[in-house]
This record gives structure tokens, sequence and C-alpha cells, in this order.
């Protein structure tokens, strides 16, 4: 028989319950023992949610109260000295230490796990890490499911994943430390195989990148040693297809394996030739990091080619992935209008799809024929949708010129047409975009939205801010200003919400990381901008003062990547569409006056596909998109972009493609070192590498600043180079930018006498 089974369930709770719990621990509101208890109510509510739904085969341990790397870190007992680890089992203080730090010790790094938002905790080794069992969680969790009577399978950052993940400080190479490793996985499935455990997942997604020969013969010897200790192994991989790691993956000694079918369908033909007999393939059918509905009919069909091949013994049925990439519960969106609900499928939701394509295979078609026809019923929708179909942006999409794409000029040309018309002196002084979100800014945009201010009220706030923010620029001596954003509570939410095209959830929350949980926009048709969205707001800025105030716009990019996007379309197209509604943003501001425009792209690097074969054809639209958002300006029109935590040595060509006439990175943290990229490469175009830490409450000097950009003048052609911060500044106090803004334009002026 087919098993019905799943890789992992959002464990943040259906009304967010983790993260209320969570804060108010960390703020000494409630006790440990209470946090505790509501972890254990989560997984409780996700367990019977996942029975109900009729899975065979149920994952234990994806449950976190921050992160399951962190966990397996605490798990194998690789806690850096620094938080002074007792050497028996890893508490919850010391476990939320090193997920954030205290007073008197600094956090782990964290970073981006795989290609997806969510944010892991970044192991740190040596040559001289030591690996033993410090937590019980997955055992206790273990028993707790098994004593609900709950099939279980407990799941495990598989060895050579958790490894390559983390960081040697002192530079050796963390796969040396398999040897050291492994002994401790074996002692787990030993573990969990004397409580009758009789699978366990072991998730090594590594397994879908360009692998050196150490990563593939670490894989090897990894999984040899985990097949030995009695229980077996499900092995998973997710986000892109194994490819040329597919003989290698199929030769392990794994019991089932399990591949996504949503990100590389196309694998499936070459997996079925050469599967090994007698093994079970789990078909990643199920999209776990999207919203939409499954479409069942093709889906059936395709995990009948496997069973056709494979035999029903050897097939279960999954989500691609774990579903901690996806909301919680459709049910909880009381708001949503009823046919854009009827196209979107939750993570409980997305159980019952789960459920009815196996019985679809055990009991065949019949079996199934009204989810069927529902399923049918919703393409159908969706593909003739008004809703969903422009005909206006189709037709605008079909006749794109290559001359949309280019500016009128080359740069120098531009260069000197954009310094006549701003008349900057040298080392100009600008922000990122944002200014200091006070309560009351908050409080102002979050009345006008529940209607107990009206428009005129509102506005009025805001045009009080924007003033003072421009007399604060001014008194300062800055040179390009900016209107201070205070009208935006998010950067693409802002957009998004002005877009046709978009749409939000009341409760599409996903995990970013710890107790942050963000709620992308809902991308589910052909983008247009019916309205100009911040024109008045620039305008009225530039009005305010003859300094030329700069215009701010989220690239398409970053619009893209930090929404659901649609999967009835290339996410390539969907991308074009809106950069054509930017574009359309960008003509009306030049229009309105605004003679410098910035089209912040922070997740351009970040959506680098995992595979380097693919880069180039990622590149060439993404870089088309920005260059169609912004090409449409006179050359005397500055075009900015921002990009911050960026590291460019892979990407620099196509960041000096976008065309941008300057481009402000994150610098200052690293030392200027992350514009190494910049000048190995020559970048041609100007620069504003940040020189002011936003991240931090400190206040930078203007000597520490003077130092940097002497360190970029030196590197640089100084011409090239601009005077800003890392990035916005919106999480920041009035009392710190202040001073820190002053000190930078002050180390400007000290740039321009020293260097001219
Ligand atoms: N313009 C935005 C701001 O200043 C940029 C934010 C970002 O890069 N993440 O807030
Ligand atoms: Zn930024």
């Amino acid at each position: 028989m087919v098993l019905a089974t799943n890789l992992g369930f959002p464990r943040i709770g259906a009304r967010r319950e983790l993260k209320k719990a969570t804060e108010s621990y960390w703020k000494g509101e409630i006790t440990e023992a209470e946090l505790v208890k509501v972890g254990t109510d989560i997984r409780r509510t996700n367990w019977q949610i996942q029975k109900d739904a009729g899975l065979d085969m149920i994952p234990v341990n994806d449950f976190s109260f921050y992160d399951q790397v962190l966990d397996m870190s605490a798990l194998l007992g690789v806690i850096p000295s620094r938080y002074n680890f007792n050497g028996e089992k890893v508490d919850l203080p010391t476990y939320f230490a090193m997920a954030r730090g205290n007073d008197s010790v600094t956090a782990m790094e964290m970073t981006k796990w795989f290609d997806t938002n969510y944010h892991y905790i970044v192991p740190e080794f040596d040559t001289d890490t030591t690996f033993k069992i410090s937590s019980d969680k997955i055992f206790d969790e273990t028993s707790e499911a098994q004593a609900l009577g709950v099939t279980v399978r407990p799941v495990l950052v598989g060895p050579v994943t958790y490894l390559t993940l983390g960081k040697a400080k002192d530079g050796s190479n963390p796969l040396d430390l398999l040897p050291k490793i492994l002994p401790v996985y074996a002692e787990i499935l030993a573990r969990l195989k004397s409580m009758g455990v009789e699978w366990v997942q072991i998730d090594e997604p590594i397994l879908v990148m360009d692998l050196s020969n150490e990563q593939k013969s670490a894989v090897q010897t990894s999984c040899d040693a985990l097949a030995q200790n009695g229980v077996k192994i499900c092995l998973t991989t997710y986000f892109c297809g194994l490819r040329d790691n597919e003989s290698l993956t199929l030769s392990l000694p794994f019991d089932a394996l399990h591949v996504d079918l949503k990100r590389a369908p196309e694998q499936l033909d070459s997996i079925l030739k050469h599967f090994p007999k007698d093994k079970i393939l789990s078909l990643g059918l199920v999209d776990g990091r999207n919203i939409w509905k499954a479409n069942l009919r093709q889906a059936l069909k395709i995990a009948q080619q496997a069973s056709d091949k494979l035999g029903l013994a050897n097939i279960w049925i999954a989500p691609s992935c774990s579903m901690i990439h996806c909301p919680n519960d459709l049910d909880f969106e009381s708001r949503m209008d009823d046919q854009l609900k009827s196209w979107l499928a939750y993570a409980k939701q997305k159980l019952g799809e789960v459920h009815s394509l196996t019985l679809g295979l055990n009991s065949g078609e019949a079996a199934i024929e009204s989810d069927l026809s529902l399923s049918d019923i919703v393409a159908k929708d969706r593909a003739t949708s008004s809703r969903i179909h422009n005909d206006g942006v189709k037709q605008r999409m079909t006749s794109l010129e290559p001359t949309m794409f280019t500016r009128k000029s080359e740069f120098s040309h531009r260069r000197s047409a954009q310094h006549t018309a701003l008349s900057l002196p040298s080392f100009p002084t600008t922000s990122i975009g944002s200014f200091p979100q006070t309560k009351e800014i908050r409080e102002t945009r979050a009345s006008f939205k529940k209607g107990t201010i009206d428009l005129a009220a509102y506005e009025q706030t805001m045009r009080q801010e924007i003033e003072r923010v421009i007399r604060f620029q001014e008194d300062l001596d800055m040179d390009v200003l900016v209107h201070g954003e205070p009208e935006r509570n998010d950067m693409v939410e802002y957009f998004g919400e002005q877009l046709q095209g978009y749409t939000f959830s009341q409760n599409g929350w996903v995990q970013s990381y710890g107790s942050r949980y963000v709620k992308p926009p809902i991308i589910f048709g052909d983008v247009s901008r019916p309205t100009p969205m911040t024109v008045e707001w620039s305008a009225y800025a530039q009005s305010l003062t003859t300094r030329p105030v700069k215009g701010m716009l989220t690239g398409p990019i970053t619009m893209l990547f930090w929404s659901f996007v649609r999967d009835d379309q290339p996410r390539s197209e969907t991308c074009k569409q809106i950069a054509l509604a930017i574009r359309d943003e960008v003509r009306d501001l030049e229009a309105a006056g605004i003679k410098v425009i910035q089209i912040d792209e922070p997740a351009i690097r970040e959506g680098l596909p995992l595979r380097r074969a693919d880069w180039n054809d990622y590149l060439d639209w993404a870089v088309d998109s920005f260059r169609l958002s912004a090409s449409c300006v006179a050359d005397e029109t500055q075009i900015h972009t921002h990009m911050c935590y960026s590291e460019f040595n892979d990407i620099i060509d196509s960041i000096a493609d976008l065309d941008a006439d300057a481009i402000s990175i994150e610098t200052s943290r690293s030392q200027m070192e992350l514009l190494e990229a910049f000048v190995n490469f020559d970048y041609p175009n100007e620069i504003g590498p940040g020189v002011y830490d936003i991240h931090s409450p400190r206040i930078p000097t203007q000597e520490e600043m003077v130092i940097l950009l002497e360190k970029a003048a030196t590197v640089l052609d100084p011409s090239q180079i601009w005077v800003n911060p890392d990035c916005g500044l919106k999480t920041r106090g009035w009392a710190e930018v202040e001073p820190a803004l002053r000190h930078m334009v002050d180390a400007a002026k000290t740039l321009r006498k020293r260097v001219g």
C-alpha cells in the first residue's frame, strides 16, 4: 500500500501562539514551564491534525523553539565556549543565548536556509570540536508522540548538510569532523530504535547542490554509517533536483528516498529508470513552499507513473519539502473572498491533498472523484478568471522592445548630464530611504488602516513627518534628501497593496527566524499599477526644498522574491510584469520633477538558484526586469539602486549590468571588505559604500567614517564615491540617527578637503 507522509508541519501555531509565548518568556512575563507547555500543546495539536488528515507516518522533532539547525547543535553538543556550557544538557536559557545573545554574550550567526527566506543559526566549529548528545528534545518529543498513538518519524538534519552549513572559525574544514560526528548520530539512531522507532527522516538537501568530490564521498561515508543502526532511513532531498548527483544518491544505502517533484518534476523519469528495486520512493507532489492548491489530476498521473513502475508498496506521497515554509491553516482566513480562497491550500489543507492522492493510488481514481473534479474546477477557474488574466498587461508584455531595456545614453554621457542637473559636491551625502519610525507614525498608520482616523488626518501627520525629515536633512546639510518613508509599513507590502494582481492574507504567517514571522503578499494574477503609488509623497517632499529629493521604490526582483508567487506562469514573466508597473511609477516620478530615483533590490542575491548551471538564466531575467523598470528616464535623471547584506563576488557583472547610475551597499560592518568585488571588477558607475552600521545602536564617530571613506577612496576613483549609511534608518531612534548622520556629513566634508 502507498503511505501518506509528511516532512514537517508549521510549528508556530495556527494563531502564532509560539511567538507570543517565546516573546513573553524573553520578557520574563511567563515562566519556562509555561513556555514549554505552549510547545507541548502546539505539538499535540499538530500531530492530531495530521492523524485526522489520515497520514500514515508523522514527523517528530520538526517542532522547534527557535530553529531546527540550532536544535541539532544542541543535540550534538556543539556549543561555542562563550556560552559557558556545563557539558551536560543544553538548557533553554543557553539555547536562547545562542540564538539571540544577551547582555553578556553575543548571538551565533544567522543565515538563509538554502533558497528560502527562513534563517537558521550557523553552527560554529573548529578543529577541536567534539560531539556528545546534549539534548533530550528529540527523544522526549518522540515518546510524547508515541504516547498519543502517533506513528512517528523523527527528523534529523543529516550529518553532511549540518557540517556543510556550519562555519569553522579557525579556517579548518568542517567536513573533517565527519568521523567524530557519525558515532553520535549512530548513538541517536540506536536510542530511537530502542524506543521502538521504525523510520527516521534524515534531511540531506545538500544532495541537490553542486557537490565537490569531497562532499560526495562524505555523503557516501555518512549514509553507510547511518544505515548500520537498525532503524530504517528515509533520506530526504528538496528544493531542486538531484541531477548529476542522481547516481550517487540512488546508490546510497537508504530505505526510502524523498525527491522534490514540484521544483524538479523532470527528474522523475530518470529516477524511475534507475531506482533500486524494493526501496521506497517518496514523491514530493504537493508544494510545501507555496500556497496554491495542487492540481490533483496532474499529480495523480505522476504518482501513477511511479507506482506502475515501482509497485504500490514502494511509493509514498508527501509534500515537496517541510511545510514550515507555508502558512498553517486556510480556515483562519475569515476575511478572504471565497474565490481566492478556493484557489489556496495552506499546510493543513495540503495534508488533505497528500491523503487524497494516496487514496487515489490505493483505491483507484473513483475513490477520489469528488476531490479530482473540485481540483479541475479550480484549475479551470484560475486558467480563465478575469481577476487573474488582464489583457492589457498581456498585450504590453508581448510588445516589449529592446529599447525599453536600455537607457538612452551610455553612463559616461548620462553622468555629465546628471552632474550638471544636480550640481552635487564630491562625496555627495544621502541616506537609503527610511527615517526612524516613531510610535506616533506607526500608530497613525494603524489607526488609518482601522478607520479610526480619516484620510485628511492621516495625510496631515505624514506630511508633518515628511517636512520634519526634510528640514532635518537640510539642517544637516545633506545633498540628496529623502522623504523618510513614514507611510510605509513594509517595503513590499506598501507597493503590493496598491498593485493589481497582488493580495494579502490575514493569517498567512511563515517563520522567517526565531519569533520573527512574515506574511508574504500573494501574487495571484497579472500585475499592473492602476494609479501612482508614491508620487504624491515624493512631490510634496520636493516642494519643500530646493535640494534634490530621491524617489524611493522597491524593485521587481525584491517584489517577487518576498511574495508567494503564482505558479501558472514562469516567474520571469511575473517579474517583468512587476517591472512594467514600477516603470510606470518611475516615469510619473520623473514627470513630477523628481530627479533622483532609487529602486531597491536587496533580494537580488538571495534569488540566485541553488545550482550554478541555473544562474545565468536567472540573472538574465532579473537584470532585464530591473532595466525594464528603470530605463524609461531621461539622461539627466539619476537612477540609484540599493542592496544590503550582499556578497557580490559571484554576481558583480550582473550588478554592473543593472546599469544603475549609483549603487549603495552595506560595507561598514565588514570594514569595506565587501567593496572588494567592486574594486576587482573595476565597477564603472557611482557607488555608495555604507559607512554607518544601522543594525547597531552605536553612534559612529566622524573619524571612523573618515577612515572608511579614505579606505574606499584609495581603491575607487574618489569621484565615484557617495557617502551613505548601510541601509534604511527605520528601526533606529532619532537620538542615535541625529548625531550619526551629523558625523557622516562631517566625514564627507573632511574627505572633500583632503581628497578633493
Ligand atoms: N528604502 C528602504 C529603507 O530605507 C530600503 C530597505 C532595505 O534595503 N531593506 O528602509
Ligand atoms: Zn538595505
